[in-house]
């Protein structure tokens, strides 16, 4: 049973380096408010297990640990929003990271509020190195952190289709890293200007990471 506040939103965008715990923390939020998922990196891999023109471009992005074209990323948000259940709104996962994919992002939809997790840079890397997650369901786990029950097999759909992503190395994260402080992190106070941010400290156990979320969105607009 989730916990019991009153969460009426339009879009709510997840924000914050490669391994913060955006997906994660996507679920719950997902639970609680009944907003689909659009995580812009998922839909990148997708286009790319398709054999798409796009993916393919975008994997030459994603191998180096660079962001992809915001043209690319833009165009795939646009399209993705006109689907019938992105009508009430959506929680983006790893959307926007430049100020121009938030720029753009206004002219499209109303973002309510933005949650930032905050982890330092030395916490990131093992928490990439060690992740895996579900190919069917897309749970996410970590071979310390929060490992699959039993070894090999999802908790939330048992599965046994559990991956590593490809990116998912030191040498790749470390750039990812790069571009997170140099494109991304500035978004946080273009954000906070606006008056949408709200700060969370994702350097703690998943589920006080969560109750801080939930009662951080309650709490907004008061
Ligand atoms: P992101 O979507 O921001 O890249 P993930 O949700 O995929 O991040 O999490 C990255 C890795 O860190 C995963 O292996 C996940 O299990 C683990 N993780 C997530 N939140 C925490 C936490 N609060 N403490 C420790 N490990 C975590
Ligand atoms: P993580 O949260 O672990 O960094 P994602 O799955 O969000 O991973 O992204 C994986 C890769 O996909 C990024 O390193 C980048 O190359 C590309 N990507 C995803 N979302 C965006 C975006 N909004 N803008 C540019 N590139 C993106
Ligand atoms: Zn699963």
């Amino acid at each position: 049973m989730g916990t019991q506040v009153a969460i009426n939103m339009a879009s709510i965008v997840l924000f914050g380096p490669p391994g913060a715990g955006k997906g994660t923390q996507a679920a719950l939020i997902m639970s609680e408010t009944g907003l689909p998922q659009v995580s812009t990196g998922d839909m990148l891999r997708a286009a790319l297990a398709e054999g798409s023109a796009l993916g393919l471009e975008a994997k030459k992005y994603m191998d180096a640990g660079l962001l992809v074209p915001d043209s690319v990323i833009i165009g795939l948000i646009e399209e993705r929003v006109k689907e019938d259940d992105a009508s009430e709104g959506v929680l983006f996962d790893g959307f926007p990271r430049t100020i121009a994919q938030a720029e753009a992002l206004s002219q499209i939809e109303e973002v309510d509020a933005v949650i930032s997790i905050e982890v330092p840079d030395e916490k990131i890397v093992d928490r990439i190195c060690g992740r895996y997650s579900c190919a069917d369901c897309g749970a996410v786990y970590h071979d310390t952190f929060n490992p699959s029950a039993e070894q090999g097999i999802c908790d939330s759909c048992t599965s046994t289709q559990l991956k590593r992503r490809a990116d998912d190395n030191e040498e790749t994260v470390r750039s990812r890293l790069e571009a997170y402080h140099s494109q991304t992190a500035p978004l946080a106070l273009w954000y906070d200007e606006r008056g949408k941010l709200i700060v969370v400290d994702g350097d703690r156990d998943i589920s006080e990471v969560g109750n801080d979320i939930l009662s951080g969105m309650a709490g907004f607009g008061d």
